[in-house]
């Protein structure tokens, strides 16, 4: 089976970390090679430290109406190209206006970037981002409102990202308490469970990452009964050295224990594909073809968009994935 081919569903996709290098080399006018090396992980990325540097290049040029909208456009071309049927995309308005644009103007860009695109369909999350606790707050507030005025409209849920360590989760329960927008919280991935029980406690839908679950039994079954999903992103904690060996990705067991779906994160800073994602969990974690399809299940289940949409989506995975 060609894993090109198959339909897949992607949840947890940052665009500042998929941007083609290519198309920073053209803009900044810079030689690809040093491109490449500034903003792909490599065996000298030893730290989440170096890890964050690879974002530099790539915010430098998102600060432009017409770069936001070239840059989606080419992220849903490369989605296309690999069979994706339904993506959520994520960003943090904030951390687009340092040229002047406010966080709406920069949602507004994004959105019309996607609607004139017809050949994916997409939705956006918003992320607050946690090194505004030292602002008070006030970036993530404007975030709030700008998700809340384009909910529906493109925008279908909130996250919260960044340092968990430095800003950890139990600081900002109350930020969303008066928001009715679903929630995805980055949890449990640089930091342990109690991360991740604090996102619980925000009513998060969904969990980034959440790794650090794997010896809590009781948080596991706890996130069962709640029908919350993992959003689990392989490459990405290789990458941030939250992970020292695919082979030993704590997905192997996780698979059989709470609902998951697979991710790439940071397509360009983790140089993946969610082809090769799926490739590496068959060659080096045992996954089957069954496995996959489970985890686009999952996905579309957990995914931010009402019931009919869903159903359609279900279908084409029954339809194209079978056992080999
Ligand atoms: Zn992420």
């Amino acid at each position: 089976m060609e894993i090109l081919k198959l339909p897949k569903v992607e949840l947890h996709l940052h665009l500042d970390g998929s941007v083609r290098t290519k198309t920073v080399s053209e803009i900044l006018n810079l030689d690809i090679k040093e491109v490449k090396r500034k903003m792909i992980c490599d065996k000298n990325t030893k730290s989440l430290t170096d890890y964050l540097t690879k974002f530099d290049l790539p915010l430098e040029i998102l600060q432009t109406k017409e770069n936001l909208k070239r840059i989606t456009k080419e992220l849903l071309e490369d989605l296309k190209k690999e069979n994706v049927i339904y993506a959520e995309i994520r960003f943090a308005p904030q951390l687009h206006t340092k040229k002047g644009l406010s966080q709406e103007e920069v949602v507004e860009s994004v959105i019309s970037a996607i609607n004139e695109v017809d050949s994916i369909k997409c939705n956006l999350i918003l992320c607050c981002m946690r090194n505004d606790l030292l602002n008070n707050n006030i970036n993530n507030l404007k975030t709030i409102k700008v998700a809340e005025k384009y909910y529906q409209k493109k925008v279908v849920a909130l996250d919260l990202a960044g340092d968990e360590i430095k800003f950890p989760t139990s600081k900002f329960i109350d930020l969303f308490k008066n928001t009715s927008l679903p929630l995805t919280i980055h949890a449990g991935e640089a930091s342990n469970y109690i991360s991740i029980e604090d996102a619980v406690k925000m009513k998060a839908k969904r969990i980034g990452h959440g790794i650090n679950i794997i010896n809590n039994n009781k948080l596991i079954e706890e996130l069962n009964k709640k029908n919350i999903l993992l959003e689990i992103c392989p490459q990405s904690n290789i990458d941030t050295c939250a992970i020292t060996n695919k082979k030993n990705h704590p997905i192997t067991k996780l698979i059989n224990k709470i609902p998951i779906s697979i991710n790439t994160d940071n397509r360009t800073v983790s140089n993946i594909t969610l082809t090769k994602e799926y490739e590496d969990l068959i060659n080096l974690c045992n996954f089957s073809i069954k496995d996959l399809k489970t985890c686009n299940i999952n996905a579309i289940n957990h995914a931010f968009i009402n019931e009919d949409e869903k159903r359609k989506l279900i279908e084409i995975i029954e339809d194209e994935y079978k056992e080999n």
